[in-house]
C-alpha cells in the first residue's frame, strides 16, 4: 500500500489473500513448514519456533510495532524483498525453500537465495502465489540467534541485522555454520567464506575476528537516512562476534 501511495507501483488489480485456507499453518513433517499467511505475531508466539528456530520468532517480534506484527505476514516480508527485511537472515540460515503455486503450472519450490533476485525483486511469475516456506530440521546441538541493530527498540528498520545458526559436536567443535546478514547490501545474503572458516573449529578470538572480516568484505553497505556505510562496517564485526559467542554457547548447551 505504501508503494502504491508513493507512486512506485501501479497495479491494475489487487488480490485479497488473507482468507485463503491452509496457507497460514506452522507444522513439522521432517522439515519445518511455515505458511505464507503466518503473521509476525504467530511466529513470535509459536512454541516450536521459540524452542528450535528462535532467530525467526525473535526477528518477527522486532518487526515494526504491534500493529505491523498483527497483520504483516512472513509471505509479505519475503515478497517485499527489502534489503532490511528482518525475516530474511533467519530464513536463509535455516535453508528455507519458497513454495509457490500457479493455477496453470502447478507447484514449485525455490531456494530462498535464488528467489530474492535483487532489491525489491523476486523470482515470482505474475500468476504465482507464495504458499509457504520449508526449513531445514534443527536438531540437538543446534542453536540460532538473530540480532537487529537499530536506533530504537520498535518501529525501526534494521541498520544491520545478523542471523547465526551453529551445530556443534560434543567437544564444542562447530560441525555446521550458517551466517546471514541484512541491511549491508542490496539483498540479504549468506556469508559463505565466513561460514567455511568456522566449520571444524572451536571458535577462538582470532578465528571469529577473521570470519567477521570476511563478512565485512562480502558486504556492500550504503549511506542512508538511518546510518552511514562506515558505521555499518564498524558495527557489523562487533555484533557478529557477540552473536556468534552467544549462539555457540547455546548450541553447546543443547
Ligand atoms: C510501519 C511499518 C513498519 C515496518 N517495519 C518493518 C520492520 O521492522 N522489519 C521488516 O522486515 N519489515 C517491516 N515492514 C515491512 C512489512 O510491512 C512487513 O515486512 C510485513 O511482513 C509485510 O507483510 P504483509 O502481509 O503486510 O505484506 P504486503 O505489504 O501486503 O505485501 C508485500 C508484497 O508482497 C506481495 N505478497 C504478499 N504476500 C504474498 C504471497 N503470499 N504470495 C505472493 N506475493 C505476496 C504483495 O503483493 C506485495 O508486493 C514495516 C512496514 C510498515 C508499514
Amino acid at each position: 500500500m505504501m508503494q502504491i501511495q508513493r507512486g512506485e507501483i501501479a497495479p491494475e488489480t489487487l488480490v485479497h489473500i488473507e482468507r485463503v485456507a491452509g496457507i497460514g499453518d506452522i507444522y513439522e513433517n521432517g522439515r519445518l513448514n511455515v505458511g505464507a499467511l503466518a503473521t509476525h505475531l504467530d511466529l513470535a508466539h509459536n512454541l516450536v519456533l521459540i524452542d528450535r528456530y528462535r532467530s525467526i520468532s525473535h526477528a518477527a517480534s522486532l518487526v515494526g510495532g504491534w500493529q505491523t506484527q498483527a497483520v504483516g505476514t512472513i509471505g509479505g516480508n519475503v515478497c517485499n524483498a527489502s534489503p532490511a527485511a528482518d525475516l530474511l537472515p533467519p530464513l536463509l540460515v535455516h535453508g528455507a525453500n519458497v513454495r509457490v503455486i500457479s493455477q496453470g503450472r502447478g507447484k514449485r519450490e525455490v531456494p530462498l537465495a535464488e528467489f530474492i533476485v535483487g532489491r525489491r525483486n523476486i523470482a515470482r511469475e505474475p500468476d504465482e502465489l507464495v504458499t509457504g516456506f520449508s526449513l531445514d530440521k534443527a536438531g540437538g546441538g543446534t542453536a540460532d540467534v538473530y540480532r537487529k541493530v537499530g536506533r530504537r527498540g520498535a518501529m525501526e528498520v534494521a541498520v544491520v541485522g545478523i542471523a547465526v545458526r551453529l551445530s556443534v559436536d560434543e567437544d564444542g567443535k562447530i560441525s555446521d555454520a550458517r551466517v546471514a546478514v541484512c541491511s549491508v547490501g542490496p539483498v540479504p545474503f549468506r556469508a559463505s567464506a565466513a561460514e567455511q572458516t568456522l566449520v571444524g573449529a572451536i571458535p577462538d578470538r582470532d578465528r571469529v575476528a577473521a570470519a567477521a572480516q570476511m563478512i565485512v568484505e562480502q558486504s556492500e553497505p550504503i549511506d542512508d537516512v538511518r546510518a552511514t556505510a562506515r558505521y555499518r562496517k564498524m558495527v557489523l564485526p562487533r555484533v557478529f562476534e557477540n552473536v556468534l559467542t552467544e549462539c555457540h554457547a547455546r548450541a553447546a548447551g543443547r
